[in-house]
């Protein structure tokens, strides 16, 4: 077998694409090779050593040693000296290198081969003492921590304590006679800690390196990591040996890390620090500060020291050949690494640079315009959960900020403003032009005006699915939930938090991307969402076929729904429209009747506020199609909870008290979420299904009126489980619709459909389909029904569920394909079996979950449906479906 691939001098036995068996590291070495450029020859030891190596004891192949020694040989052929050799010998480097990069692995050694001979032979050839000692006392503490696990502060220690002898300061104060005395002492600390001198045969050095690396991969650091990023341990890792070059040579060599693009703005601006006179891994260590690369960074940054680019400005214009190719090559942006001797520059390293979700959308639009990709493949690389971070106000990073707490990042975006504790006073400062931040132990649907009117919610309680997380999403409000340590006293209006007391009104940022809660205003950085980003998503919308539609029913949501490229509206919540301060009394009127005429005595005061309801958004959709759901909810959702409110409604509704009382007690029921709600409700009180029907079918009327977009409006009835609450209800729509075509002369265009979120009801699709002409699979309930799951309580124990492994994602977040999804497929394919055309749609969290919307598109679904503010991710999601 072969174990080994050698690279070097404009060839390599490997290439790029064999990652897997080099490692991403040596497959990119080799790579750099192939395309001529400056690259110290060496070795990739394979993955499948490292294989071999645990599936046999730790022991090695029998043919792997003479295979290196033929590639170290290689190696010397090259340069001409010698492993080991006391006149000219060859020094390496080895270096770990998996497939993916992987921070629990070995450190890189440099230097090796250095003994208490080959040192003298260096510094002889090299005519610099100095250069050859700093070098051996830099690979005794490099093998001496990382191969025989010797501290790291024991070498510190003698390293001070000798510049504290002689007065220096910097590394670069001592001489040659100085890292002579350093060598010394890091030799002695080695003896004392191992009972043996520090290895002298460069053989046993090499070998000792490669043993390390193959055994870190079973190190806890290095499992750990795998199991968090889920990389198997059968992938194994690459070992790469090659030979040295030396920034630490004087003040003609150098060593830096660069982006070919920056990688935190995306800008096409070359990026990167060098140090003059040090070896690689003093850049990252912070040992001196680094300079940067170009005189634009350094002018940008505010730094005095001088850029590569007037220092060496040949090696830099050779780097800078070398950024363009590497681009051309891979087409894309790498973060490499370099190191120049002696005035000649050396590539070590090349990999895709990670960047910042901002970086990302302006490299992959910037290099499709460049003609470096095509637009499918700019619109491949942006994860559409990333979008989240590109829509919603950042905090500045450069502002300071005083982190108070931390809770869950419930919704994204960053807000300030003054603390409130309740949703009125939120309404109220919010009307005169005040930014508030809504602080509650937990919300319910009596919040919802006053989460409007804030900047951003906190809760104390609950998890990423509570009503104050989802209601804040749907928003685009920030929302940080569940901050557990913070103590909300509603009555002394104050929250205290590690013994510091915050008092309504005062400011608190809050930023919904991380969780952070902080003390004062801090200034945000607002999206931009035209030019690149605008750009990309035409792209993005020209490969996918599954519509998106938004969640909306109120008019600023609709708009941002259009904004941000919504279809249509999938789901109207009619219930959200009578929380508002003059419904909610005729609602709870309505409630609290006594009989039918009580009820439909407070109905005809709801039918023109919910018709007006449906002009404005049916002006605002302009044609678009538009989902309309009935009252939904369980009753008593609407009836108050304290004694002063039950007062004031006794006043209102001309009752008294105790009824008040009783009548909401009677309507509080065991399991609510399972109870008289939904359809249920139209079947027992049709007169108010009969009043939102009207109040539809009037608002067509007006738009029609007006000379509005013809609408068509899908009504939608929810909670249906058997194929006659379907029919009962269905007719009861078509009559009013009847009644209201004879008395306007209009023709009215309408579907009545149904939301598929009962087992049984996906179980008898093909008998409700007769009577619906469209589903939504409303996946919240479908979810909670088919595990038998209330999504209210799950908050409580998913998390432990998570943590063993039970379950892989949150299945209110993502959608569980497996049980839910099975019920979502059973159903559309009975559905179209019955109504071949019957239009599917999704409505529900899901709707903007990159994951479930990959499941919605394999299943034909037609459109989904989301929150506003996350219709740009589905849209993208739903174009990557498509590649
Ligand atoms: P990491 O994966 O942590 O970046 P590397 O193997 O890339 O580890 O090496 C760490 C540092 O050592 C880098 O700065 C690299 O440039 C430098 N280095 C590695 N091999 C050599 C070599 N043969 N000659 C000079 N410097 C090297
Ligand atoms: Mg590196
Ligand atoms: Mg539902």
């Amino acid at each position: 077998t072969k174990w080994v691939y050698t690279f070097g001098d404009g060839a390599a036995e490997g290439r790029a694409d064999m990652k897997n068996l080099l490692g991403g590291k040596g497959a990119n070495l080799a790579e750099m090779s192939n395309l001529g450029l400056p690259v110290p020859p060496g070795l990739t030891i394979t993955t499948e050593v490292c294989t071999y190596f645990y599936d046999n004891g730790q022991q090695y192949p029998a043919d792997l040693k003479g295979q290196v020694e033929a590639g170290i040989a290689k190696m010397e052929q090259l340069l001409g000296n010698k492993f080991g050799d006391k006149a000219n010998p060859l020094l390496v480097s080895v270096r770990s290198g998996a497939r993916a990069s992987m921070p629990g692995m070995m450190d890189t050694v440099l230097n090796l081969g250095l003994n208490d001979e080959t040192v003298e032979g260096l510094a002889v050839r090299s005519g610099d003492p100095r250069f050859a000692y700093d070098s051996y006392r830099r690979f005794i503490q490099m093998y001496g921590q990382v191969v025989l696990d010797v501290e790291h502060h024991l070498f510190e220690e003698i390293l001070e304590s000798h510049k504290l002898d002689i007065g220096a300061h910097l590394d670069t104060d001592l001489t040659a006679d100085d890292w002579k005395q350093v060598v010394a002492g890091y030799k002695e600390v080695v003896e004392e800690q191992l009972n043996q001198p520090f290895p002298q045969d460069p053989h046993d050095q090499l070998w000792g390196a490669i043993g390390a690396v193959f055994g870190s991969w079973m190190n806890q650091r290095a499992i750990t990591y795998r199991r968090l990023h889920e990389i198997p341990a059968s992938w194994g890792t690459a070992v790469n040996v090659q030979a040295m070059v030396f920034g630490n040579m004087g003040d003609d060599c150098a060593t830096g890390v660069a982006f070919t693009r920056n990688p935190s703005t995306g800008e096409n601006k070359f990026y990167g620090e060098y140090l003059v006179n040090a070896q690689g891994e003093d850049v990252v260590a912070g040992i001196r500060t680094p300079q940067h690369l170009t005189i634009a960074g350094k002018i940008e940054n505010g730094s005095k020291l001088p850029a590569m680019e007037e220092v060496m400005p040949e090696v830099f214009q050779q780097l800078n050949d070398v950024r363009l190719l590497l681009e051309k090559h891979y087409r894309d942006m790498q973060d490499i690494e370099f190191t120049v001797q002696q005035k000649k520059l050396w590539m070590l390293q090349t990999r895709t640079g990670k960047r910042t979700a901002p970086a990302a959308l302006k490299i992959a639009v910037d290099m499709a315009r460049e003609g470096l990709i095509d637009q499918k493949e700019a619109v491949k690389r942006i994860d559409p959960a990333s979008l989240d971070q590109l829509l919603h106000p950042t905090l500045d990073p450069k502002a300071d900020k005083k982190v108070l707490a931390k809770g869950l990042p419930a919704s994204p975006g960053a807000a300030s403003g003054k603390v409130v504790f309740s949703a009125d006073t939120a309404e109220s400062m919010a009307g005169k032009g005040e930014a508030v931040i809504l602080v509650r132990i937990e919300t319910s649907p009596e919040d919802i005006h006053g989460m409007h009117a804030a900047k951003g919610i906190l809760t104390t309680r609950g998890g990423m699915t509570s009503h104050a997380a989802v209601v804040a999403r749907g928003m685009g409000r920030a929302c940080v939930a569940g901050a557990g340590d913070l103590r909300v006293d509603y009555k002394t209006q104050q929250f205290t938090v590690m013994g510091q007391t915050v008092k309504a009104g005062d400011i608190i940022t809050i930023n919904g991307s991380t969780g952070e809660i902080i003390l004062g205003h801090v200034p945000t950085i607002q999206p931009d969402l035209s030019g690149d980003f605008a750009e990309l998503m035409v792209w993005a919308d020209a490969i996918r076929s599954l519509k998106v539609r938004a969640n909306a029913e109120t008019p600023l949501d609709a708009r941002t729904a259009r904004k941000f490229g919504a279809e249509g509206i999938g789901l109207c919540r009619t219930e959200h429209m009578f929380f508002d301060a003059d419904r909610i009394g005729p609602m709870r009127e309505m409630i609290l009747a006594d009989d039918t005429t009580g009820r439909r005595k407070a109905l005809d005061k709801l039918l023109p506020m919910q018709r007006g309801d449906f002009v404005e958004l049916f002006r605002i959709m302009q044609g678009l199609p538009v989902t309309i759901r009935f009252l939904d909810p369980p009753l008593h959702e609407f009836l108050p909870h304290s004694d002063a409110e039950f007062e004031e409604i006794a006043q209102l509704t001309g009752k008294d008290v105790a009824f008040v009382r009783h009548r909401a007690s009677a309507l509080n029921e065991t399991n609510p979420m399972l109870g008289h709600r939904g359809c249920r409700l139209g079947i027992t009180y049709p007169e108010i299904y009969e009043m939102q029907a009207r109040a539809v079918f009037e608002a067509m009327v007006e738009i029609e009126r007006e000379g509005g977009a013809a609408i068509t409006a899908e009504i939608m009835i929810p909670l249906v489980s058997m194929k006659k609450e379907l029919d009962q209800l269905k007719a009861l729509v078509d009559k009013v619709a009847g009644e209201v075509r004879q008395a306007s002369g209009k023709k009215l265009e309408y579907l009545v459909g149904t939301m598929i979120e009962l087992p049984r009801a996906a179980m008898t699709a093909d008998k409700i389909a007769e009577t619906a002409e469209f589903f939504s699979f409303g996946t919240n309930d479908l979810t909670q029904t088919v595990f038998g799951l209330s999504r209210d309580d799950a908050g409580g124990f998913l998390g432990s569920y998570q943590r063993q492994n039970i379950i892989e994602r949150d299945p209110f977040v993502s959608i569980d394909v497996e049980g839910v999804g099975a019920f979502v497929e059973l159903a559309a394919g009975k559905g179209r079996k019955t109504r071949n055309n019957i239009k599917l749609g999704i409505c529900g969290e899901h709707g903007g979950d990159p994951a479930s919307v990959h499941f919605c598109a394999s299943v034909g679904l037609d459109y989904v449906s989301c929150s506003p503010y996350r219709v740009p991710i589905a849209r993208l999601a739903a174009a990557h479906a498509a590649l």
